[in-house]
């Protein structure tokens, strides 16, 4: 029996071999086994259940704004949450699906005259990756306004975790250390005027313009900020701004962004990557480590 059998028989539809890079903000990535969007959170379940059941390796999508995907692909399962959506409002308090975009999430609040979420309103991934990430700009982070979170946890059970059991910290949160998945969340909010709330959203997604390069693909910033450090001067420091490898470049704008200047493969990215962190280890002592997730296989390992 094909090693997905149960897995298409249970989906609402899949697709087999499914280019990654269609599916990611960096636009590369070899191809997933088989790709599945489930349309509720029943399916989601159901397909994680059955993965975790079979040994199915798996590997769960939202918006794919902080991931490379290698060019052999992925091995597995990709489950996207896109279609897990829908914000609620109660009072100051919005109930957020995993799929629901940080952006939407963002106009929703505005539109009940709610503040608080202004800084996630130009990061262009789920709420589901949000939280896993602990997304933040300026001068916010998920974990100033997550009150809870409900997951699917590890034993196919679904439970509601508070926000001081979550771990929060810098890109860090509870999701990073166990296999549990976001379903939705609560997220507390306080009244603010519309107007000030969409100047204040309309000023910062001026200023990410004007100082990254969102004209072209990326995953944003590539690197974490060591401590003490900023990673793009560490980059920019040691020579490497508007270095080219392939089709991966070190952004003229923004050093701390490694973009897909156009027709990029991974390996371009990965040795780029690599490159600058053995370039800054030997002239400043200091390791960068990748912000970005990196997943999936070399074209030449696959079977
Ligand atoms: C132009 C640009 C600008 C950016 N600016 C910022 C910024 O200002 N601040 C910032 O923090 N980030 C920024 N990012 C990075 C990225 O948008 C964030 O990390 C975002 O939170 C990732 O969300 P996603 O849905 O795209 O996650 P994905 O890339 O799809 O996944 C990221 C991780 O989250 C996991 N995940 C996804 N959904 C769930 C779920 N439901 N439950 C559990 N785990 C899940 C995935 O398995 C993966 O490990 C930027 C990216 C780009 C391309």
């Amino acid at each position: 029996m094909n090693k997905y059998e149960s897995l298409k028989q249970a989906a609402s539809a899949y697709r087999a071999d499914e280019p990654m890079k269609n599916h990611t903000s960096f636009q590369v990535g070899g191809p997933a086994d088989i790709f599945l969007e489930p349309e509720n959170e029943e399916e989601f379940a159901r397909l994680v259940g059955i993965c975790l059941d079979e040994n199915i390796p798996f590997y769960v999508l939202g918006n794919g704004s902080n991931l490379l995907v290698r060019d052999g692909g992925y091995r597995g399962a990709v489950i996207c949450t896109k279609k897990l959506h829908g914000i609620d409002i109660d009072g100051n308090t919005l109930t957020v699906h995993a799929g629901d975009s940080l952006k939407d999430t963002a106009a929703a609040a505005q539109a009940a005259g709610l503040t608080g979420l202004e800084f996630a309103s130009g990061i262009p991934g789920s709420a589901g990756g949000g939280i896993r990430m602990n997304a933040g700009a300026y001068d916010g982070e998920m974990k100033d306004v997550v009150e809870s979170v409900r997951v699917l946890d590890e034993n196919g059970q679904i439970v509601e975790i508070p926000a001081e059991d979550l771990n929060f910290s810098y890109r860090h949160s509870l999701l990073q250390e166990r296999p549990i998945w976001m379903l939705s969340a609560r997220v507390a909010l306080a009244p603010g005027d519309p107007e000030s709330i969409q100047a204040k959203m309309d000023d910062l997604n001026g200023r990410r313009a004007d100082k990254q390069p969102l004209e072209y693909p990326s995953a944003g910033s590539t690197f974490r900020r060591p401590q003490g450090y900023f990673a793009g001067k560490l980059v920019q420091d040691s020579g490497f701004q508007g270095v080219r490898v392939g089709g991966a470049q070190v952004s003229e704008k923004h050093a701390g962004f490694v973009i897909n200047a156009g027709d990029a493969t991974a390996t371009d990215i990965l040795t780029l990557i690599g490159n600058i962190q053995a370039q800054v280890k030997k002239q400043f002592g200091v390791d960068m480590r990748t912000e970005v997730i990196v997943i999936g296989e070399d074209p030449a390992q696959k079977s």
